[in-house]
């Protein structure tokens, strides 16, 4: 449950609580991608390697199919709508929900690779205190 709430937050895979991204607002499309190099409460690196996210393409096509059943069955079986204006409306829906549909399957992606950690936090303090000791 916890790690449906940090996917859903968009919070570090690791501690659950410094945001993956920047700015906060998905609508700002400039900044859409720009994450933190790393974690500021536990350190993870949220670019791993150069590359790392092209594996979230799959995540976003699987997204996108289960958002396409979800609006086939409401919409086309349920609601009967014409062929024609269930295309646009399921196309214009689409459309505006990319910003979140591609920083959710970059979350989840990431999230794949990283299970919580509760000392995660505890323990980036104390090499971060051993650093600056060196
Ligand atoms: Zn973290």
């Amino acid at each position: 449950m916890k790690k449906a709430i940090a996917i859903l937050g968009m919070k570090c895979p690791r501690c659950y609580e410094d945001n993956l991204y920047t700015y906060s607002r998905p609508l700002q499309l400039r900044q859409l991608h720009v994450m933190p190099d790393h974690c500021s409460c536990c350190g993870l690196s949220f670019t791993q390697e150069p590359g790392f996210y092209t594996g979230a393409m799959y995540v976003s096509y699987v997204l996108n199919i289960l958002f396409f059943i979800l609006f086939f069955f409401t919409f086309y079986i349920g609601l009967h709508v014409d062929g024609l204006i269930f295309m646009l409306t399921y196309s214009v829906s689409v459309l505006l929900l990319s910003p979140f549909l591609f920083r959710y399957s970059r979350t989840l992606y990431i999230h794949l690779f990283y299970s919580y950690e509760p000392r995660a936090k505890e323990l980036y303090i104390k090499s971060m205190a051993l650093k600056s000791q060196v």
